[in-house]
């Protein structure tokens, strides 16, 4: 996220007071109501285009700025926990199938596989149906011994009448 530099601003701020004049684009105080306004930035873009800035004052700027970061704290974290831990639950999924005859308990590979990842069951369940999708390297759950749900690799299903 850039912050403008001096040089950047006094370039885009006479171009921004000529377009909107000299008012917090928000809550509408002049310049000698509010004492300063800022450059917003709507989208953080390079090359800079005064059609992504707005001028604020300080605390209509402040406000704002929180709530996109709000956002970014929100999404970005979730985004990158799932590029590392949805591949270490893949990793699990196969060696515990590989290990077991080509089957294992789906309610287990669930509970497991979030404990071993660090994630909650409901993401692990979020992980796996794509692995029994149709185009998916593992069978839907079906029943096995004692009516437990297992999960197969495909080809490996047992036949059932
Ligand atoms: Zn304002």
């Amino acid at each position: 996220m850039g912050n403008l530099s001096k040089k950047e601003r006094d370039r885009f701020y006479p171009l921004l007071v000529h377009r909107d004049g000299e008012i917090c684009q928000l809550c509408r105080k002049t310049i000698e109501e509010s004492g300063m306004l800022v450059i917003h930035e709507i989208k953080y873009e390079r090359p800079l285009s005064n059609d992504n800035m707005k001028l604020l004052c300080l605390s209509c700027n402040r406000k704002l700025t929180s709530k996109a970061l709000n956002i970014q704290r929100d999404g970005s974290p979730e985004y990158k926990k799932n590029i590392e831990k949805e591949p270490l639950f893949r990793k699990f999924v196969t060696e515990k199938l590989l290990e077991n005859n080509f089957h294992y308990s789906y309610d287990e590979l669930i509970d497991s596989g979030a404990y071993r990842c660090d994630i909650s069951t409901e993401t692990a369940k979020r992980y796996m149906r794509p692995l029994m999708s149709e185009d998916g390297p593992l069978s839907k759950p079906m029943g096995a011994q004692n009516g437990e749900l297992h999960v197969w690799i495909k080809g490996h299903e047992p036949y059932y009448d």
